[in-house]
């Protein structure tokens, strides 16, 4: 079948669609109804019909291929190496349910985890997929207020963490971070479950932190049972970074995101039940939950675990896995390749790669010199794929599994099935014509395997997500868009205040509160500025309580040095400001609302165009000076 076909049928007849990819997971109960929507924009998929993540993901396999591989762990940090069968990992997920259960933990609880790139990790995601209850995975980047907010808000009954991880050989103790977070948080998590690599010694607070080494003994032979769900019942929140300071909790359910990974593996990324899949990405992002953890299990392939970098030991180690592990889908980002990019193209050539059939990028724009290298660089084709935190899979991108259609540089692709995506005008709501820049909006119901709501806010859902449009409710990805003759999209950043650095998505307000704690600082307005390597970088301009304070050059790096302490305390050095430069006052509407755009484009070098609603031209003067200062 074409994908155009394809495609339409899953809009036009979306019942009987997405009950026939029901058919690639399995049921403990078959579901009533394919889709609910009485209640719009809430979609509720598979009504009654009683699954689970954990079984489709593993159990499953004990059947078909037990002892084929599910889980090579590699740390080129640490040098451990730890790889996991089927059985193997049911085992693992098991003992990690049996700890937990026996800690209390039950269907609906939430479970926090705040852990490197380990296996316990995925043990623990999918032991609480296999009790019912609700994961919450917590980049291991974030820093402590970071955690807080997401502790708060979660309210978990368990923490699971560990002692470090590491990042370019250097130690990231955990433990400490954590605790500032329980002690900020409002909600104090009743245990804390510790997973000790014996790389940073820590205090273990009593009557709450238990060793997971100790309890897994105990629970070595335990039998915990797979805990049937409804199919709308919530899998796990994942927090994301939006306009507003407080993070929101992406909502999954279990049902509708079990189909859409198994077929997003049949129909995107073509990975057969035996084979590897490498995602270089972190179990803290969507993309390591839906593709280095649920995706590829629920697909029968081996899945990588890497905690490293694409550097160390040397830029040939992505490669040097994809040859020892006979990888043949991998998943990585743009800037990563970016990296590679730099150093000397033969390392793309050192290694046995005929296992490799393709490379899929995504979670921030493609450039065309960047999938060019690499494509020419391997001989491999490379797909680029569009998508959110909030739809866990491809909104755009190309299906082999359905249609070889070509591929074009810059673009994603086209819009994938289950996805009504038009381009709207920003300001009327109409949709825009071929070439013309529209907002890349989704006309619901959404498909599977999307959020249903925001955590706790179902009215927030509807708010932030639904109504930036006039006049109709739909969708909006807050991405700027345009499409081809041939329905190729083209993603021209963001129409928010979210920016995207390295791949990882971080809102300026929440960088802007954490400066503003710091006393010296009065107020302050955070841009993403065009960076070659990373995308995007954050670039604050602050404006100080005592304008003595930055009187001098010492004066002002030192506080820039004290600032930048600041985000990378609260936050966590993922969003650290690239530069502070410090200004007299920012560039303001005569409403009062700051100029970000104006900002930014000052600090890409480009004209700011018409300000006619400015307040105070000089204000802007002044940016232009500090960017030149
Ligand atoms: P996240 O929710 O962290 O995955 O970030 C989603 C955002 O990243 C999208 O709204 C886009 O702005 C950006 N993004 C993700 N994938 C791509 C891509 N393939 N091309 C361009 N932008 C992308």
């Amino acid at each position: 079948m074409d994908l155009e076909s394809f495609h339409r049928r899953s809009i036009e007849d979306r019942d009987g669609f997405w009950a026939e990819q029901a058919g690639l997971i399995e049921w403990h109960k078959p579901f009533g109804k394919v889709l609910d929507y009485s209640r719009p924009p809430f979609a509720r998929w598979y009504v009654g019909g009683e699954t689970n993540l954990c079984h489709n993901a593993v159990d499953r396999y004990l059947r078909t291929q037990p002892d084929a591989p599910a889980l090579h762990f590699i740390s080129t940090e640490t040098g451990e190496e730890r790889s996991y069968s089927f059985a193997q990992l049911h085992r693992e997920v098991v003992r990690m349910a049996a700890i937990m259960r026996g800690l209390g933990v039950g269907r609906g609880d939430r479970v926090l985890l705040y852990m490197p790139m380990i296996p316990e990790a995925a043990f623990a995601m999918l032991a609480c997929a296999r009790l019912g209850a609700i994961h919450s995975v917590v980049f291991g980047g974030f820093a402590s207020r970071s955690l807080a907010s997401r502790i708060d808000d979660a309210r978990p009954k368990l923490v699971v963490s560990a002692d470090a991880g590491s990042r370019n050989g250097r130690v990231i103790a955990y433990k400490p971070l954590l605790d500032t977070a329980i002690g900020l948080a409002a909600h104090k998590p009743e245990r804390v479950l510790m997973v000790d690599r014996g790389l940073a010694p820590f205090e273990s607070v009593a009557g709450r932190d238990l060793g997971y080494a100790a309890l897994r003994e105990q629970h070595l032979g335990d039998d915990v049972p797979v805990t049937w769900l409804e199919s709308n019942e919530i899998s796990y929140t994942l927090y994301t970074s939006g306009t507003t300071g407080s993070p929101k909790g992406v909502q999954r359910d279990v049902g509708g995101y079990a189909v859409a990974l198994a077929a997003s593996m049949k129909y995107i990324f073509c990975g057969n039940p035996g084979e590897t899949y490498f995602c270089t990405s972190d179990i803290g992002w969507v993309v390591g939950h839906s593709y280095i953890v649920y995706g590829p299990l629920i697909g029968g392939m081996a899945t990588i675990l890497y905690e490293g970098t694409p550097l160390r030991p040397d830029p040939g180690i992505l490669w040097q896995l994809v040859e020892r592990h006979r990888v043949s889908v991998m998943f990585s980002a743009p800037t990563a390749i970016r990296v590679l990019k730099k150093q000397d193209p033969s390392w793309l050539s050192r290694h046995d790669l005929s296992s490799l059939r393709t490379l899929f990028l995504a979670g921030e724009p493609l450039d065309e010199p960047t999938a060019r290298w690499i494509s020419e660089g391997l001989g491999r084709p490379v797909i680029d794929n569009y998508w959110q935190t909030e739809t866990g899979w491809p909104i755009l991108t190309v299906a082999h599994g359905v249609e070889k259609t070509p591929t074009r540089f810059g673009s994603p692709g086209k819009a994938m099935y289950g996805y009504d995506v038009r381009l709207l005008h920003e300001q009327t709501g109409e949709e825009v014509g071929t070439n013309e820049k529209g907002v890349v909006a989704i006309v619901p119901p959404l498909p599977p395997g999307c959020m249903q709501t925001i955590w706790g806010d179902d009215e927030r859902f509807v708010r932030t997500y639904f109504t930036s449009i006039p006049g109709r409710q739909v969708y909006s990805t807050f991405d700027w868009g345009v499409r081809d003759p041939d329905g190729y999209y083209f993603i021209l950043g963001r129409t928010d205040d979210v920016i995207n650095v390295a791949g990882h998505r971080l809102g300026t307000r929440e960088i802007e509160e954490s400066l503003s704690s710091h006393q010296a600082v009065a107020e302050c307005a955070v841009v993403g500025v065009a960076d070659a390597l990373k995308g995007q970088v954050a670039v604050a301009f602050a404006v100080l309580r005592d304008p003595a304070q930055a009187q001098d050059a010492r004066a002002r790096e030192a506080l820039e040095g004290e600032l930048m302490a600041v985000v990378d305390r609260q936050l966590g050095a993922v969003a650290r400001p690239a530069r502070v430069h410090f200004v007299g006052m920012l560039p303001k509407t005569r409403s009062g609302k700051v100029l970000r755009r104006a900002i930014q484009a000052l600090s890409e070098g480009r004209d700011p165009g018409e300000l006619t609603t400015i307040e105070d031209p000089a204000a802007l003067e002044q940016v232009r000076e500090a960017l030149t200062g």
